[in-house]
């Protein structure tokens, strides 16, 4: 379908486009990617009067190390992380999310903070954040703050995000040492949002422990849920395969998915209980390396 009529505005910068949003209020719409809303639009579930396009401020596409985090800047593509050296260096999680996300022409356009401002519980970036423990930056009428990725989603499509507040940038904390982290989903085609998806991000201890662990779990909640008790029992635990497969029931029971055309409610408990066994296992191999 042809999307509702709106009038397009192109701002240059921050401070521009928060007055845009400010002066059109709840009628105008902040346009990244547009894979989500543009879709939205054409299905006239979104029929924004102004979309606020931010596509044409400079700086805010990059990915680098600084002062202890990664940071991804507001337009930062899939396809940039895709072929990013450092991300596959240092966080293959984050090569294997935006691989798993849709198909290449979409990772092309679609960028990382759309994907969590849109507040999909199918989106795999929430998750994967949950898991690396991520802080997003947001600049707004009154400035600029910094949420912690666990108080971001509040329910289905709602953020923390106020009405004329940007995302300009995503941080994630550097792992230290002995850090790994993986993403497992199963779609039901290629390019398809996931059944269930998990995110899991460790870093051992010299004896092989588990010093710390995120996991984070896709598509079965009304909002990405980080598996806590999972987190807390791998804690000081050698990672072997009955702890390993411990903690993944512990995810499972964590989720809580709903039957639908995906699948029933058992199978996608069963679905992450499996996919947090593998997505645990392969971080614990990629921390080893
Ligand atoms: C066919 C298809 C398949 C897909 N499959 C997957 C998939 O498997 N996994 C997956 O994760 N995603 C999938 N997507 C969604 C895709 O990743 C989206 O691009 C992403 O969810 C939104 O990013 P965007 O930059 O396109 O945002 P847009 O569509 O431009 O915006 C989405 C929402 O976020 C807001 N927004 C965007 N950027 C910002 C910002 N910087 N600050 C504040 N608010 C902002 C917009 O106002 C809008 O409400 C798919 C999309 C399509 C069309």
């Amino acid at each position: 379908m042809i999307p509702a009529a709106f009038e397009y505005l192109r701002p240059k910068t921050i401070p521009e486009a928060i007055g845009m949003l400010q002066q059109y209020g709840e009628d105008a719409k902040i346009l990244s990617g547009g894979q989500s809303l543009i879709p939205m639009m054409k299905f006239r579930l979104a029929r924004p009067g102004y979309l606020v396009d931010i596509n044409r401020i400079s700086g805010l596409t990059y990915i680098r190390e600084e002062g202890g985090y990664l940071k991804i800047g507001g337009l930062t593509r899939e396809a940039d992380l895709e072929a990013s050296p450092l991300i596959h260096a240092k966080y293959p999680i984050l090569a294997d999310t935006s691989r798993a996300i849709a198909d290449p022409q979409i990772r092309n356009l679609a960028t990382v903070a759309g994907n969590l401002a849109h507040g999909d519980p199918a989106n795999d970036h929430p998750a994967t954040m949950l898991a690396l423990r991520a802080e997003i930056v947001a600049a707004g009428p009154r400035g600029e703050r910094v949420i912690p990725i666990d108080e971001f989603f509040l329910s289905l499509f709602t953020t923390q995000l106020e009405h004329g507040e940007i995302v300009t940038e995503i941080r994630i904390p550097i792992p230290p040492r002995h850090s790994g982290g993986a993403y497992f989903k199963l779609e039901r085609k290629v390019g398809d949002f996931a059944t269930a998806a998990v995110a899991a991000q460790v870093t051992l201890d010299n004896a092989g422990a588990c010093a710390s662990a995120g996991i984070g779990l896709t598509n079965v909640g009304a909002t990405p849920i980080r598996a806590a008790k999972a987190e807390a029992f791998l804690r000081g635990k050698i990672p072997d395969a009955g702890s390993v497969a411990e903690a993944a029931q512990l995810a499972a029971s964590e989720a809580e998915p709903s039957s639908d055309l995906r699948g029933p409610e058992a199978y996608k408990r069963g679905l992450v209980k499996e996919l947090a066994r593998r997505a645990i296992t392969h971080a614990c191999e990629r921390a080893g390396e």
